[in-house]
Formats: structure tokens, sequence, C-alpha cells
């Protein structure tokens, strides 16, 4: 069997880069092991502003400029709909981070995210006296819903197989890649945590981190924006909620634990002051990178061996734009931003 690609992994990297593919009509092959979570339990929220500092997101504008339409492209492909627009607001703790948030809506980057005006009512059932900031331009991706209706489309177009890739059987040479009975091109590596069982990328210092969700029903709460506060409240409609999200960089399983709930519970108390009854919890790795950047480019010897990688907290935004800079390295030469190049751990 001959193909042009092999792509190992099918979250959110996997499937934007089969997409890039898919546009320019190359053929490729899927690995799937369902090793992996993060994609799957995502809380899919896209936001263009660093909520605790009042920053921009890293490139934020354009990432969402070519991110929101390529969802908008994958709803219609799939015919399922998965890009929920929302508006979110920030609780402020005091006047102080009133006057930051001011200040931050007046600067040149950020005007066309944050709305200056600080809204003082109160909203039944939501803790905090100093009312709310405004952010446009944000809402979710259904990303468990988009991953399982992509790996449905790549079974009906019989480019996937639900199996783990086994690195000790590529065969790398100048001209093609052998493995098992497939050649190829270019082997993509969209691991995610995964990575770290892969022997020509292990020693990229990803800095993965746990992550655990709880979803709520809360029958008295009734709001349609995103609450950002002492953490994320992210609407799901009938009163349920996604909250989160933890951090633990020790845990390396992707099973949601008792102390991982208590935390959430915990925090919920200072959002919150309304009952609730716990419906879920979910939980995965997310692969993130100590400067915050992405995994992108191709092995230091083997130029066949491609990466994509280290989409952290931020993979909704992230992955179209990196997987587009990733297939025109590739395929066109053009150059990686040195931000995002693995080069720069050489
Ligand atoms: C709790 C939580 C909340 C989050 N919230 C948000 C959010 O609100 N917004 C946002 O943008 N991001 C969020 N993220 C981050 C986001 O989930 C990640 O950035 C993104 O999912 C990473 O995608 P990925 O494809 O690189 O990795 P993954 O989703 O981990 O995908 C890697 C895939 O590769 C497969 N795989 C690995 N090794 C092999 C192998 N050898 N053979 C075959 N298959 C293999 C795995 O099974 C997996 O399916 C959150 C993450 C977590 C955990």
């Amino acid at each position: 069997m001959k193909v042009d690609y092999i792509i190992v992994g099918l979250g959110l990297a996997g499937l934007a880069f089969a997409e890039e593919l898919m546009q320019a009509k190359k053929t490729f092959i899927v690995f799937e092991d369902a090793s992996q979570t993060s994609s799957l339990v995502a809380g899919g929220v896209y936001n263009p502003v660093v909520l605790r500092k009042f920053t921009a997101v890293w490139k934020a504008a354009e990432q969402l400029d070519l991110a929101i339409p390529f969802y908008a492209r994958l709803e219609q492909k799939l015919q399922t709909k998965f890009d929920e627009k929302f508006v979110i607001k920030r609780a402020f703790k005091s006047v102080e981070e009133q006057n930051n948030w001011f200040s931050a809506s007046d600067n040149p980057v950020l005007k066309r995210f944050l709305n200056a005006t600080i809204e003082n009512k109160k909203v039944a059932g939501v803790v905090g006296d100093f009312g709310f900031g405004t952010v446009n331009e944000t809402g979710r991706i259904d990303t468990l819903k988009l991953v399982k209706a992509y790996r449905n489309f790549l079974m009906d177009e019989k480019c996937i197989r639900f199996e783990k890739f086994e690195h000790a059987k590529i065969e790398v040479c100048a001209e093609k890649i052998a493995y098992k009975e497939i050649e190829c091109k270019q082997v993509v590596f969209c691991e995610g945590f995964g990575m770290k069982g892969n022997p020509f990328f292990n020693d990229l210092p990803l800095a993965e981190a746990k992550g655990e969700l709880i979803t709520i029903h809360a029958p008295e709460l009734n709001i349609d924006f995103l609450l950002k506060s002492a953490l994320f409240l992210i609407p799901l409609g009938n009163n349920n909620y996604k909250v989160g999200a933890t951090f633990n960089h020790i845990d390396k399983t992707a099973a949601p634990t008792e102390s991982g709930k208590l935390e959430l519970v915990e925090k919920l108390k200072k959002v919150i002051d309304v009952p609730y009854e716990i419906i879920d919890q979910t939980a995965g790795i997310r692969p993130t990178t100590n400067d915050r950047r992405p995994f992108v480019g191709i092995h230091k010897e083997h130029t066949r061996l491609a990466i994509l990688n280290g989409l952290g907290t931020r993979g909704v935004m992230l992955a179209p734009t990196m997987a587009r800079n990733l297939f025109n390295y590739i395929e066109k030469g053009t150059p990686l931003d040195l931000e995002i190049d693995i080069k720069r751990f050489q």
C-alpha cells in the first residue's frame, strides 16, 4: 500500500493536519490507539485573552482568523454542529482589577476583543461584588463531537486504523518510509502526551499537565455566557455546565480522581451559591511545553519524520495554524517561525 503520509494520532493536531492533506488532495492513513484523551475531554474554549493578566494570547488574532472558518467548514463537511458561540465574562475580584481591565481594553491588540464597559449588574447565583468584563469573539468547540465525527468520516473514507503505531517497525530510507506493508513519503506524529513513547522525538521537553473537569447540573443557575472566576464555568444548555479545570504536573494518568473533584468543588464555592449535582467527571493530559510554544518541525536526522505537538492549553485555536505551517514547511519549504520550530532545542 502506498500513501503520501502516515499520521499518528487523531486528536485536534492529527485532525487539523489531515484536513490540510485533504485540501491538497494528498493520500494518507491515520493510526489511532485511544491511548490519550486530551482532545476528547477538553473544555474546547477558544479565547484570545489571558484572563489572569489581561494580556493577549500569543498571535491570537492570526490563529482565530484561521480557526473560526476552519471549524465552520468542518461543520459543513461533517454536517454536525460543534461551534457554540458565546461571550466570556470575567468576574472581577477588586476595584484594582476593574481598573486594569479598563486599561487593557485600550491596548491596540486587545481592543478588538475586550469590551471596555464594566457590567455591575448582579447575576443570580453567581458570587462576586465587583462586576464583570466581557470578551468577544469567543466560544466553544465541542471537541468530543468533532473528533468522533471526524474519525467516523475517516472510517468511511477508509483512511484510519484503530491500532497502536509501533515506532520500532518504521524503516526510514532517504527516499521513502516503510511501515509494515505501507510505503509513504512522510510520517507526522500528532501523539499528544503519547510522544513520551516515541523514540524519535521523546528528547523534546514536554511539560505535560493533567487536567480534570466536572459537569454539573444547577437548576437555579441560568447563564448563557462562559463565566471566568476562580475557575471556568462553560454553559452546555439545560442548566448543565462544564467546570474546570485542574492542573496537575505529577499524575500522568488520564483517570478522573477524587482529589481532582474535591479541588473543583472547593473552588466552585467561590463562584456560585446555588445547589448543583455533579453528573460527570473527565480527565486528560495536556501536551504542554515549558516555553508555551508548540513543537512543530522535522527530525534532525530523519527528515521524513515530522512532529505536530505541544498544543498545551489552547489546542482549539492553535491546531489549524500549526497544521498549516507544518504542511507548508514540508510541501513548499516555507520556513517555520523560530518560536515553534523544534530546531530551537538543538
Ligand atoms: C481538562 C482539559 C481541558 C482543556 N480545555 C481546553 C480548552 O478549553 N480549550 C483548548 O483549546 N484546549 C483545551 N485543552 C487542551 C487541548 O485538549 C489540547 O491542546 C489538545 O487536545 C491537544 O491535541 P493533540 O491532538 O495534540 O493531543 P491528543 O488529544 O492527546 O491526541 C493525541 C492522539 O494520539 C493518539 N496516539 C498517541 N500515541 C499513539 C500511537 N503510538 N499510536 C496511535 N495513536 C496514538 C492518542 O490516542 C490521541 O488520540 C484542555 C485539555 C484538558 C486535559
